[in-house]
């Protein structure tokens, strides 16, 4: 870390901060020039305790920290990319990967109905939430037990691998017993519990950006699933809160450049959640592709005027099928295969 001193500070005063910096388990090395002294603190940032405290002292102006706070996630630990095994499918490879179902599993019909739709269409996961985060208690929360049972029927039936939210530290267990990825939603995306039970569960994980996370509050939640001992992390943008009402939230496909330079992990777009509604869907994903994602999360729902949730920004099958089709150009061009 650098620690700038005031300028004109007595030299018994730059001494203190010098002696704080070893104290703190660093090695100082003072720049002494003819108004300002600078002190370069020599030490593992990620491991010693940080020097930002120092600030608490008058005469120190500024500390500027030179490496990064997130160490496992970041791409100079694995520059090549990591390609994640999902239930025999390889995420972050030369596949670009779809997942696409209901926003909710709402009853048999309707989610076999869509999962034999998303499979025909070319999907590789099928999605849908059997606890769902609503922002009102009055709103369909999911089936729970009996969603899990759902979707364990219909991977038997179709052979998709299966994506599903968990809610809770609680239903961890439940969840990774059926999901072949446990989803961490975009309101749970800092919730560090459970983030560590979900490191723990061994299964891979796809982690949702918060609401308003910035990208390296994103990369330390990450970070947080790596070193309690899960390498299978997938990040998946998901749009965020901005002052636009035309859409639902406002997809950052910058982030997404930004997550695939910085980190190693895949990251996964979701154009549902990420504008919320069903006509731009389609655009977003050519976007998605463009950008670099290294697959999609996608609502599909066989009658969306009907849906228990999110209903204005799921697609129906046709739809869907016509996105798949229409993305194999888009997808060659970005070096990739359906
Ligand atoms: C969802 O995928 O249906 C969902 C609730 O997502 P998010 O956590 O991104 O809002
Ligand atoms: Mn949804």
């Amino acid at each position: 870390m650098i620690v700038v001193i005031r300028p004109h500070t007595p030299a018994d005063q730059v001494e203190e901060v010098i002696r704080e910096i070893s104290l703190l388990g660093y090695t100082p090395s003072p720049i002494r020039g003819a108004y300002q002294t600078v002190v370069a603190a020599i030490g593992d940032e990620t491991t010693h305790a940080s020097l930002e405290s120092l600030n608490a002292l008058a005469q120190v102006e500024r500390v500027l920290r030179v490496q990064k706070r997130y160490k496992l996630v970041s791409r100079e630990s694995r520059p090549e990319g990591t390609v994640i095994n999902a239930g025999g499918v390889l995420i972050g490879g030369g596949q670009f990967i779809i997942m696409a179902g209901p926003c909710s599993v709402e009853n048999e019909e309707q989610l076999m109905i869509t999962a034999r739709a998303v499979k025909a269409a070319g999907a590789n996961f099928l999605r849908g939430g059997a606890y769902k985060p609503r922002t009102s208690p009055y709103e369909f929360q999911g089936l729970g037990p009996e969603g899990l049972r759902l979707l364990e029927a219909a991977r038997a039936e179709t052979g998709l691998r299966i994506i599903t939210e968990v809610l809770g530290e609680r239903d961890v267990e439940l969840v990774a017993g059926t999901a072949d990825i446990l989803q961490i939603g975009a309101r749970n995306a800092q919730n560090f519990q459970l983030l560590i039970a979900c490191a723990r569960s061994g299964k891979p994980v796809l982690l949702k950006r918060g609401l308003s996370m910035r990208v390296e509050e994103w990369l330390l939640a990450a970070e947080y699933l790596l070193a309690h001992g899960n390498p299978n992390v997938i990040l998946c943008e998901r749009g965020i809160r901005t002052f636009e009402t035309y859409t639902r939230n406002t997809l950052d496909l910058a982030a997404v450049a930004i997550a695939k330079q910085e980190s190693h992990l895949p990251v996964i777009v979701d154009p549902s959640q990420g504008c919320g509604r069903s006509d731009l869907v389609k655009v977003l994903c050519r976007g998605a592709v463009a950008v670099g994602a290294d697959g999609l999360l996608v609502e599909v729902h066989p009658n969306p005027a009907e849906a228990l949730s999110d209903g204005q920004q799921q697609l129906d099958p046709e739809s869907f099928r016509d996105l798949v089709d229409s993305l194999d150009p888009f997808v060659r061009a970005a070096g990739r295969h359906l």
